[in-house]
C-alpha cells in the first residue's frame, strides 16, 4: 500500500534512501558526467550524500521542510563547485517553502519541486533546453501542480516519471550552459549527468512512498 502522506521522520528515511540510492548510482553518474563533462559529478554527489547521512542522523525532525534544508545545507558545504550551488539550492530553497509542514503530502511535494526549481533557476541561470539539471527538474515541477491532491505516493510516481522523461529528452539538446557548452552538437545523445541525478533521486522518493 502507498503511502498518502509522510511524516518528517519519514520524509528523513525517504532522504537517507535517496542519499545510499545515489551513493550507489556514483559510477553511473562519473560516466554520464565523463560523456559530457569533467567526470566529477559521481564523486561530487556521493560526496554530498555521507554529508546529508551525517548531518540526518544527527537530528531530530518535526518539519519535513527542514529535513530537506538540512539537505540542502549538507550538500552547499561538503561538494563546493557548480553542482554544490545548484543541487544545495534545490533542496534549500524547496524545503524553505516548506518549512512549516508536519507532513509530506502532494500538494508539499509540488511546492517542493515548484519553489526548488525555481531556486536552481535563480541562482544557477539555466533555462529550459540548455541541458543541464532543469531538464528533468522542470518537467517534475509542471507534473507536480497537476498532481497536488493525490496521495503522495501517486503524485510522487507521477513527478518521478516526468523527471525521467525530461532526463532523456535532455539527449536530443545541445549544451549551452556548463562544461559541456564546447562540445557543441557533439553533446547530443547524451543525457545531462544532472538530470540523470536528479531522475535518480525523483525515482527513490517515489519508491519509499511506494513501500
Ligand atoms: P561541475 O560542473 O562543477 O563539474 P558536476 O559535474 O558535479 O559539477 O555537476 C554538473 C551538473 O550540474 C550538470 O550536469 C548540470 O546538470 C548541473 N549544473 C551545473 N551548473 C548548472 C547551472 N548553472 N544551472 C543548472 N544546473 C547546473
Ligand atoms: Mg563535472
Amino acid at each position: 500500500m502507498g503511502k498518502e502522506s509522510l511524516s518528517a521522520t519519514e520524509t528523513r528515511d525517504m532522504m537517507v534512501a535517496v542519499a545510499d540510492k545515489i551513493i550507489e548510482a556514483e559510477p553511473i553518474l562519473t560516466d554520464a558526467d565523463r560523456a559530457l563533462g569533467d567526470g566529477d559529478h559521481g564523486v561530487g554527489m556521493e560526496r554530498g550524500m555521507n554529508a546529508v547521512k551525517e548531518a540526518l542522523a544527527s537530528e531530530e525532525f518535526t518539519s519535513v521542510g527542514k529535513v530537506f534544508m538540512s539537505v540542502g545545507m549538507a550538500m552547499m558545504s561538503s561538494m563546493g563547485g557548480a553542482s554544490g550551488a545548484v543541487f544545495g539550492t534545490l533542496f534549500r530553497s524547496g524545503g524553505k517553502a516548506i518549512k512549516d509542514s508536519e507532513t509530506f503530502g502532494a500538494a508539499e511535494a509540488a511546492t517542493f519541486f515548484k519553489e526548488g526549481t525555481d531556486g536552481v533557476m535563480t541562482r544557477g541561470g539555466a533555462k529550459p533546453g540548455d541541458k543541464t539539471m532543469v531538464d528533468a527538474l522542470l518537467p517534475a515541477a509542471e507534473k507536480g501542480a497537476e498532481v497536488a491532491d493525490q496521495p503522495v505516493c501517486d503524485a510522487l510516481a507521477a513527478i518521478a516519471g516526468a523527471a525521467a522523461a525530461g532526463r532523456d529528452a535532455s539527449e536530443d539538446m545541445i549544451a549551452t550552459m556548463g562544461r559541456a557548452k564546447t562540445l557543441g552538437e557533439k553533446s547530443l545523445g547524451k543525457p545531462d549527468a544532472g538530470a540523470v541525478s536528479v531522475a535518480i533521486i525523483a525515482k527513490t522518493m517515489a519508491d519509499f512512498a511506494a513501500s
